[in-house]
């Protein structure tokens, strides 16, 4: 189960864009997912796929909902194929040192442009 209770929500920045209390550019949304623009885009699509629950990261949604997992992959695929990209990348940054600001489980969709491996 999620992490719902209200105080931790309260502060969390993706929780309030899934309840419309800050706003967000969504793409496009599903049962248990929410995608929407990245405000700092780092590739001409930059989207972030999250699930409408609490999970501070990937593990823990795949631990606790693995249908909202499998769900931010398929929306993520929608999307790049709404936007036409056949070629992405999408990352799940997992823990301050990998990159990680936002605890709340988001998948990044990155596409539009030739990428480099490995990752910075
Ligand atoms: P992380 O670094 O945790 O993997 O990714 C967090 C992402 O959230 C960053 O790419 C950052 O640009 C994005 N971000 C931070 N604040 C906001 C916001 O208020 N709105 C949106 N749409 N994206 C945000
Ligand atoms: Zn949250």
């Amino acid at each position: 189960m999620g992490d719902t209770d209200a105080a931790a929500t309260a502060d969390c920045l993706f929780c309030r864009i899934v309840a419309g209390d800050i706003p967000g550019d969504i793409v496009h949304v599903t049962e248990r997912t929410v995608a929407f623009r990245d405000v700092n885009p780092q590739a001409p699509t930059h989207v972030l796929v999250v699930p409408r629950e609490h999970y501070p990261n990937a593990a823990a949604l795949a631990a606790g909902d693995p249908q909202a997992s499998a769900e931010l992959l398929s929306t993520a695929a929608a999307v790049a194929a709404a936007e036409g990209h056949d070629d992405y990348r999408l990352v799940f940054n997992t823990g301050p040192s990998s990159g990680q600001t936002v605890f709340h489980t988001h998948l990044h969709l990155l596409a539009g442009r030739s990428m480099t491996w490995p990752p910075g």
